[in-house]
């Protein structure tokens, strides 16, 4: 077993937890640099550093939100001088204000430590060569890997995303072994490689890191036999960094997060209270490595939970599940709540499935309707109509039997509903509010 900083990421809990608690007491110090958390922590009677005794007192800073992190901008949260910091990037939400993170130079070697840690405990090594297939922009992905795999010393086709005959030509012959993607780009390119005139043969891919969007097991064991490579789970989020937060390693079994660079808390989304150890809830994260923007339990929105049980790895940092949704991606049908990554789940173990999918919301009369867009595999859309019929009634009980609303099925030809070079757009919502 390979890791990349052995002793930190096999240190015993005992002495991770003393190491969280020093670094905790200095992000606070460095956070009350910063006007809104000076006068947020004052409020909470917080002065200094030093008044965090124990990990437990964490309980009595407030939560930091994203509209907190929004109204700063543009100048953002910062706690250095202009002068030291290197690097911004912003979330890549679509909608709404972006958040920004400021970075000093030692805030992207930290970083770019952690996604080498991620990586080698995939089984990466310097004799990788690795495909970036994400945006070199200011969404962290492409980046944030970069600097990652070149830690590592792996040979780096820095791509960035889309021209989708290009990446699998230079996959080719660049002999790539490892590709970086969102779970929905790599589905899409496994529509085009018949068309590019390449098979899987000529490749030598044996992982995939996937992430920067929801994705069930059943899209991981989709895309794994698609390819025939092992897909490791990749979650980040801009504010925390970007990717390196947390990372599967070779059991994937769920995803280590670095405990010693961000302290975790999972709480019930309604109350803000903490959940029961192994329930699922919002996740809420605290630097504990930053200098330029140090946040203090940062509620992300993101829902997973701590998974039970040591890793076989060694590595004594907690696994987290996947990310089975957001607090705020929940759809109300009909007065139902329906979380989109349930109808992914349902519908992928189809193998006549195809690589994409859309769920579409109108209104009804009086009521809304739910739509469920889905390609079909090129096999299945030769096949005679009624085992369409067939497949269409299974796909509709199924969506009904996860998510009670019975949906309208409707097949599609393999490549024709729109595809994103970024995050996945899975929902359109077309619903008339009154
Ligand atoms: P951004 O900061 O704009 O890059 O977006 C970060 C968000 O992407 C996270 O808060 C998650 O909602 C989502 N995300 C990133 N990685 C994953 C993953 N592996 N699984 C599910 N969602 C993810
Ligand atoms: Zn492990």
């Amino acid at each position: 077993m390979a890791y990349f900083d052995k002793d930190i990421e096999t240190a015993p809990r005992e002495r991770l937890r003393e190491i969280q608690l020093s670094r905790l007491q200095k992000s606070v110090t460095q956070a009350l640099k910063i006007p809104f958390y000076r006068d947020r922590l004052n409020e909470n009677g917080i002065s200094s550093g030093e008044q965090i005794k124990d990990l437990s007192d964490i309980r009595k800073i407030p939560f930091t939100t994203k509209d907190d992190l929004r109204a700063s901008f543009p100048e953002g949260l910062l706690a250095v001088s202009k002068d030291e910091v290197v690097r911004l990037h912003t979330s890549s939400g679509t909608t709404g204000t972006p958040t920004v993170i400021c970075h000093t130079k030692n805030d992207l070697n930290a970083w770019a430590g952690l996604v080498a840690r991620s990586m080698v405990a995939s089984g990466a090594t310097k004799s990788d060569v690795f495909q970036n297939m994400t945006g070199y922009g200011m969404f962290t992905g492409g980046l944030g890997m970069h600097y990652g795999a070149e830690l590592v010393g792996m040979t780096i086709l820095p791509m960035g995303s889309g021209n989708t005959r290009r990446q699998l030509e230079y996959m080719k012959y660049f002999k790539t072994t490892i590709v970086h993607a969102t779970p929905s780009y790599m589905l899409h390119i496994a529509t085009k490689l018949e068309e590019a005139q390449i098979s899987l043969s000529d490749l030598c891919l044996k992982k995939g890191f996937l992430g920067a969007e929801p994705y069930s097991e059943n899209t991981r064991i989709k895309i794994e036999n698609l390819f025939k490579i092992d897909v490791y789970n990749s979650y980040g989020l801009s504010e925390m960094n970007g990717p390196g937060v947390a990372f599967e390693c070779e059991y994937k079994n769920g995803m280590h997060l670095w405990e010693d660079a961000f302290y975790l808390e999972i709480i019930d989304p309604e109350t803000g209270e903490p959940v029961a150890e192994g329930n699922s809830g919002e996740l809420v994260f605290t630097t504990l490595m930053r200098e330029a923007t140090p946040l203090l339990r940062y509620r992300c929105r993101d829902i997973a939970s701590i998974l039970a049980g040591e890793c076989p790895c060694g590595r004594t940092h907690r696994r987290i599940s996947r990310i089975t949704g957001r607090a705020d991606d929940m759809l109300i049908v009909n007065g139902v709540n329906i979380f989109p990554g349930q109808i992914e789940s349902v519908i992928m173990r189809h193998p006549e499935v195809g690589t994409n999918y859309q769920i579409l919301l109108e209104n009804k009369g009086e009521l809304e309707k739910l739509t469920v867009n889905i390609e079909i595999s090129a096999a299945a859309f030769s096949g005679d109509i009624h085992s369409l019929d067939r497949l269409k009634a299974e796909l509709a009980e199924d969506i009904k039997g996860a998510v009670i609303v019975r949906p309208e099925v409707k097949l599609h030809e393999p490549g024709s509903l729109p595809v994103t070079e970024g995050k996945a757009v899975r929902v359109i919502d077309n619903r008339i509010r009154i």
